[in-house]
């Protein structure tokens, strides 16, 4: 299964919780697990606290500083920050289901993470 998402932004996180939680409903999985990954370079997946947006904005933050836009890369294309924030967080979350619902706690979602937005982008779903 593939989800659709639209950034708005050159770098944000937005919170996929719903529609991955929906996918496994409409799939009608119990037990099982779901792998969300993206296939781009410039793009992550994390789970992290969904409650309080402060936090995403506290990580896109910290990122920033550690990688900045501008430290000499060599990659031409320009976006080399980018590259690096994905492979940092990883494109790929592994999530177990239970009585059809996704394993998270209380304060977990599910992010989709755009490193050089705004771009149209796809995450996949897989079950097993
Ligand atoms: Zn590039």
């Amino acid at each position: 299964m593939i989800l659709n998402i639209g950034s708005a932004a050159k770098t944000e996180m937005i919170d996929i919780t719903s529609e991955v939680q929906k996918a496994v409903s409409s799939e009608g999985i119990d037990e099982g697990l779901c792998m969300v990954y993206v296939p781009h370079t410039t793009a992550a997946i994390t789970i992290n606290e969904s409650a309080d947006p402060a936090v995403k904005q506290d990580i896109l933050m910290v990122l920033g500083k550690v990688i900045p836009w501008e430290a000499g890369y060599r990659h031409r294309e320009g976006n080399s920050p980018a590259h690096i924030k994905s492979s940092l967080i990883g494109v790929s979350q592994l999530i177990g289901i239970e009585k059809g619902r996704l394993l998270l706690g209380t304060w977990q979602g599910i992010f989709f993470c755009e490193f050089d937005g705004p771009r149209k982008r796809k995450v996949f779903l897989k079950f097993m």
